[in-house]
């Protein structure tokens, strides 16, 4: 036998022998990217032609056939379907047969219409023997694949050479014919024409599982190239995954591309149920959508249930911020039912201008860069209301075909649906958050509240119980005659002082300070610092910054400002939490006592 490159090479006016004794007997159309082959075993005055030919090749077939014996050692000729490529020559090579015993092996619903043909050899049924075929020293297995692509479709599997000449199955589209394929990359050949030919991705799947209960060694297609070794069980693994059928609708005559599109918008599917986290989704979107658009960057408007937008962009890591809604969305937000069929939004100059403006107010690539957009509508997949806007950031202006614009229209349905999901979480969690923080956080002042303190500053006491390195120092406060100013200016201006002394505390806090609404108009704040003297500079800067607000009376006509008092003491080693505020208070009465508007704080002496 004869080595896979010299076969390649091989001139393909003679007959080439695939496996021993079994010869490929095809006749080469040049140009022809459906090229057609039939296979002859050769088995003695048994002989057996699979797959005969058309009118076209029937010349080139009958001069290979008789290199290698005499034709009228062929008793059966099998027509694994009744297709003019297969059958055509049929009326012609029967001129040629001398003996009476030939037979033309095929099934009933081939035969049905292949009598039309008026041909003299009689029909050999599969199905009424067993579908199995006899030779002596081997047995041919017919194997029914019904519907792939005819109701009485099969292969045929010869024991001894254990090839599978399996018709259409396995068939490519080839534009570089080679009679063997040469690798894993001529599935890329063999998916535009199942995609194309094979009609439900379940008939498909049906038909494979019968021929891989072979153990077959070479798939011999009558169409594309031959397929053997390791690529046998990954061509039937690839095409098991193959979605098909898809196309019957189609008018376009570009089948690679359309195929091409359906594997990315299939792509796309898989990554939109595969990826949990939107960042994910996003990344592998923008690939995905790069194979078909020149995209750079993809972001998202969604409108939330408040009005309010949640906007997902890669600035932000899609992190997903609440924005009031941008003007130029308003128009979306506005479309109806209707506009469902648009895919994509033609911009007026106006928007297009808005647009720039915002994407460079939000620090997007400078204005002078030509860029083009792509504005693609959402709508609720459970209302059909306007629910989002996707805008594509092109990196230049492109024409919307009919193909691209059939394209947007299939791609926003995942996209629909993984926007929808991601603004479910995104409100579910910002929810989480605000009751968390309403729970922590004086909402007043937005000081932690009471509550909290008791939780955590207990774990900061326990630490310096354990470590006398980690000292606490606590700086209690209380606005000065608080009283009075509700009395006078009423309690709405009272609840004004209080804000603007609980954001004084804010400012001038660290992260790692805790401050404290403690009660009505009192104040504390735990410090991990070392020193008293540390948390009476905080209470002075305080004491400072307070006193120079100027406030308004309810009126505005009169205007004045409010002091406060404050007391600073530092935790002792396992003093509870109620002793040392206890010690606090003491100083912060002093301060009350001596005058007001001063901060007291423990001596050493006091200790
Ligand atoms: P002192 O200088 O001794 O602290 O005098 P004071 O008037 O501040 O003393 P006191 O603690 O008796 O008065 C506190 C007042 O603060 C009583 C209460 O009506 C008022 N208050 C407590 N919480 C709030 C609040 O949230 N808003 C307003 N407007 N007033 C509050
Ligand atoms: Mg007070
Ligand atoms: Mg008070």
């Amino acid at each position: 036998m004869t080595s896979e490159s010299e076969w390649n090479e091989m001139d393909n006016q003679h007959a080439i022998e695939i496996a021993d004794r079994v010869w490929w007997v095809g006749h080469y159309l040049p140009g022809d990217k459906f090229q057609c082959h039939a296979y002859l075993i050769e088995n003695g005055n048994q002989s057996v032609l699979i797959d005969p030919g058309s009118k076209l090749t029937s010349a080139g077939i009958l001069r290979k056939i008789e290199e290698i014996i005499p034709f009228t050692q062929i008793r059966y000729f099998i027509c694994h379907h009744q297709d003019p490529d297969i059958t055509g020559s049929l009326s012609e090579l029967e001129q040629k047969i001398e003996r009476d015993d030939c037979l033309l092996v095929t099934h009933g619903r081939a035969a049905a219409l292949l009598k039309h043909c008026a041909l003299k050899t009689p029909f050999w049924l599969i199905e009424d023997n067993d579908w199995k075929l006899d030779l002596g020293s081997r047995i041919l297995h017919f194997v029914f694949t019904p519907y792939l692509h005819f109701p009485g479709a099969f292969c045929t599997f010869d024991s001894v050479s254990k090839i599978m000449f399996s018709s259409d199955i396995f068939g490519a589209f080839t534009d570089d014919w080679s009679l063997f394929a040469k690798d894993e990359s001529h599935f890329e050949n063999i998916r535009p024409f199942h995609e194309h030919y094979m009609p439900a991705r379940e008939i498909l799947l049906h038909g494979l599982l019968e021929i891989e209960k072979y153990p077959i060694n070479m798939i011999a297609p009558q169409h594309g190239s031959i397929i053997k070794g390791r690529l046998v069980n990954y061509m039937i693994e690839q095409l098991k995954g193959l979605d098909c059928g898809l196309y019957l609708m189609h008018k376009d005559g570009d089948v690679q591309r359309l195929s091409y599109i359906n594997e990315v918008l299939n792509d796309i599917l898989k990554t939109m149920v595969s990826c949990r986290k939107f960042t994910d989704f996003a990344s592998n979107l923008l690939t995905l959508s790069q194979r078909l658009l020149p995209v750079e960057l993809l972001e998202f408007f969604v409108l939330l249930e408040n009005k309010q937008v949640l906007h997902l962009t890669p600035l932000t890591r899609y992190r997903g911020d609440i924005i009031p809604s941008p003007a130029f969305c308003e128009e979306i937000w506005s479309l109806n039912q209707k506009d469902q069929d648009k895919n994509y939004l033609e911009l007026s100059n106006a928007n297009t201008e808005e647009i720039l403006k915002y994407f460079i107010s939000q620090d997007y690539n400078s204005a002078n860069i030509k860029r083009g957009y792509l504005l693609i509508p959402l709508f609720s997949p459970r209302d059909n209301s306007p629910q989002a806007l996707c805008i594509f950031h092109l990196t230049k202006d492109v024409d919307i075909s009919t193909e691209l614009d059939q394209m947007i229209g299939q791609l926003s349905v995942p996209l629909s649906v993984a926007i929808e999901r991601e603004a479910v979480y995104r409100t579910l969690e910002l929810e989480r958050d605000n009751i968390y923080k309403r729970s922590i956080r004086d909402p007043l002042t937005l000081l932690f509240t009471r509550s909290y303190m008791q939780d955590s500053v207990q774990r900061l006491l326990a630490i310096h119980n354990r470590d006398d390195t980690a000292d606490i120092v606590l700086v209690i406060c209380d606005i000065d005659h608080f009283k009075r100013i509700n009395d006078t200016y009423g309690h709405v201006i009272g609840d004004n002082v209080i804000k603007a002394v609980g954001s004084i505390l804010l400012e001038n806090t660290r992260s790692t300070d805790i401050p404290v609404r403690y009660g009505g108009e009192e104040f504390t704040v735990f410090m991990p610092v070392k020193t008293v003297e540390i948390g009476t500079l905080l209470a002075e800067r305080m004491r400072q910054k307070i006193q120079e607000i100027g406030f308004l009376s309810y009126d505005k006509k009169d205007k004045f400002s409010i002091t406060i008092s404050a007391g600073v003491a530092l935790h002792r080693q396992n003093e509870p939490l109620k002793e040392l505020i206890q010690r606090a208070d003491d100083k912060l009465y002093q301060a009350k006592e001596s005058g007001r508007n001063q901060v007291c704080v423990e001596t050493d002496s006091e200790e």
